[in-house]
């Protein structure tokens, strides 16, 4: 037996691992299901992310539920599946959200732990911002005083420049007021405005949980880490104070293979992201009773809220053509321009593969007068927050499309931010191998609706400025629609998601709804918290690797204490 069982060396999980293995007196256990992430090329190299999920053996190759919002389309909501989970396959984009998204957690969770006040000083354990590979000055391009310069993952800004990224800062400034540049995409105290991407890159290379925070740690004989190890169920333990504890980890290489089975002296910490721990939940007979009766699991804790709240940024590429050949699309298209860069790659770590997928990024709001807000509160977490997210790749991104055999192209895409669609993670059935079902309910509600068309008008209000006028050939197919129902039928048609599911084991200070209290101990149990994304009653203005990286941060320090 170990102290402390971590389930998931995800982006969380690894930080908990790190930091509670910093006491060599304390024995730790990571489980994962997934396999090293060591050598695994497109989890190295930035720009081919993409190409790990989905669809991989390091992916767990989830698909949605019909949406039906989106005319019943199905598609990927890849997921991580080896050390350092989707920190090792996401596209490195890294902020932390807004100061109001804070401030509401701390007062959805009734603990003024979670306040920006507190939460900001992670910022300076978790990160560490290192040079763009490519050494150009970025004076301007982001504040050094606001990021940390010792902590453990490092980020950088885009490592490799593009013949869009001065059309980009040319058009902010030609609609400077709908479109302000913004000197910092990475303080949370002010996020509205366009301007250069902060990745989770290092040296060129990924810098995920695995390679900082884990491998640190690495070394330390009080940590251990078991892969290819799936936790099948938690086991109870005894009762505690009237609390059933969940202190035992059962886990299996697979479908019939004998499975083995682990005890925590102290803690059981669930971290297997936003589908996996609610999944790992239910299979322990911890959530909505009368659901796991009729998959005739026993139910142990009933709790309602296990894997509802399903919430999810919704991605939707607004596509145009483009002159000339400066696009990326040729590096996807053609294998000799693709192993040119990549032999730039392999022998300096420089080139397009050294980047990430975008340089340049916006958060923006609704306009104050928008009629949207006479029919409902204004969903996002304060005036600091964002509804939507303007996100500029030099080349197609259109997940699950592929890229056309001719032509170059500039993607726009306009993420919903602060949607009011929720939806839910449930069991297909007892088998543990069996994949969830996984429904967001993406674009259900009239305010989203409203958002991503309101989002798509402005990105065409961006893509007209001047700066553009000797770039930019025509919108592609559906976005050249301009009517309410022509911009509806291409936000149905080519929305998917950003791969930030949260909510599905949200904390809150209520004795009825919620899965974790303000401390991420899982209600009504006794030894077993979670730690992860799907702690986040809320999407924060931000993706989600970064919120995620804090509250990890500071649940580390509320273990320690505990
Ligand atoms: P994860 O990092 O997913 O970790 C969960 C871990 O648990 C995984 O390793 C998984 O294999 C393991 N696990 C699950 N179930 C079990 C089980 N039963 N037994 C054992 N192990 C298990 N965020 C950003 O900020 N910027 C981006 O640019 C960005 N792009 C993304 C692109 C993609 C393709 C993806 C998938 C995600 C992206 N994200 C991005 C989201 C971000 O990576 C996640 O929000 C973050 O990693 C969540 O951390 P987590 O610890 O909750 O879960």
């Amino acid at each position: 037996s170990y102290d402390y069982v971590i389930v998931g060396a995800g982006a969380a999980g690894n930080v908990i691992a790190s930091r509670l293995s910093e006491n060599s007196g304390i024995s730790v256990l990571v489980i994962e299901a997934g396999p090293s992430d060591e050598g695994v090329t497109a989890a190295i190299a930035p720009l081919l992310a993409p190409t790990l999920t989905p669809n991989t053996p390091y992916d767990w190759n989830y698909t949605v539920a019909p949406q039906v919002g989106l005319n019943n389309r199905q598609f990927a909501l890849p997921r991580g599946r080896l050390l350092g989970g989707s920190s090792s396959a996401n596209y490195m984009v890294h902020h932390f959200g807004s100061s109001d998204d804070y401030d509401k957690l701390a007062s959805l969770t009734g603990d003024n732990g979670w306040s920006w006040a507190n939460m900001k000083k992670y910022i300076f354990k978790h990160e560490k911002i290192v040079p763009p590979n490519d050494g150009h000055d970025t004076t301007g391009q982001y504040i050094p005083a606001n990021h940390g310069t010792t902590g453990m993952l490092s980020v950088s800004l885009p490592g490799n420049s593009q013949v869009i990224d001065a059309k980009v800062t040319a058009a902010s400034q030609q609609l400077a007021a709908e479109f302000p540049y913004m000197n910092d995409t990475a303080t949370p105290e002010k996020i509205i405005g366009i301007g250069w991407t902060q990745q989770s890159i290092g040296g060129g290379v990924r810098s995920s949980s695995s390679t900082s925070y884990l491998r640190s740690a690495n070394s330390r004989p009080n940590l251990s880490v078991l892969i290819n190890a799936q936790v099948t169920r938690l086991l109870p333990t005894g009762i505690e104070n009237g609390k059933l504890a969940f202190r035992g980890v059962m886990f299996a290489n697979g479908p019939n293979q004998i499975p083995g089975v682990v005890l925590a002296k102290k803690e059981v910490i669930l971290s297997a992201g936003s589908i996996g721990t609610p999944q790992i939940l239910l299979l322990s007979g911890i959530g909505p009773q009368a659901d796991l009766q009729k998959l005739h699991i026993l139910p142990l804790v009933d709790n309602p809220s296990v894997g509802d709240n399903l919430s999810d940024h919704v991605l939707l590429p607004n596509i145009y053509t483009v002159k000339g050949s400066d696009s990326l699309d040729g590096v996807f298209r053609d294998p000799a321009q693709f192993q040119t860069a990549m032999n730039t790659w392999t022998t300096s770590k420089k080139g397009p593969i050294a980047n990430g997928v975008t340089n340049q990024l916006g958060f923006f709001r609704l306009p104050k007068n928008a009629t949207i807000f006479s029919k409902g509160a204004d969903p996002a977490s304060g005036p600091k927050s964002a509804h939507w997210e303007m996100i500029v790749c030099n080349f197609w991104l259109n997940p699950g499309v592929a890229l056309p055999a001719n032509g170059s192209f500039l993607t726009f895409i306009s993420a919903l931010i602060s949607p009011t669609s929720r939806g839910t993670v449930k069991l297909a059935s007892s088998d543990p191998f069996d994949k969830p079902i996984i429904d967001p309910r993406m674009v259900t509600t009239d305010f989203d609706k409203f958002a991503l068309r309101e989002a798509v008008r402005a990105v065409k209000r961006f893509a007209s400025a001047s700066s553009w006028s000797d770039y930019i050939i025509a919108p592609y197919q559906t976005l050249a629609g301009t009517t309410d129902d022509e911009i509806d039928s291409h936000v149905r048609q080519l929305s998917s998601t950003v791969f930030h599911p949260v909510g599905t084991a949200a904390m809150s200070s209520s004795s009825s709804k919620g899965v974790v209290d303000s401390q991420l101990k899982v209600k009504g149990t006794a030894g077993l918290r979670v730690v992860d994304a799907s702690v986040w009653p809320f999407l924060p203005s931000a993706h989600t690797q970064g919120p995620t990286y804090l509250v990890a941060e500071r649940a580390a320090d509320i273990i320690k204490s505990a």
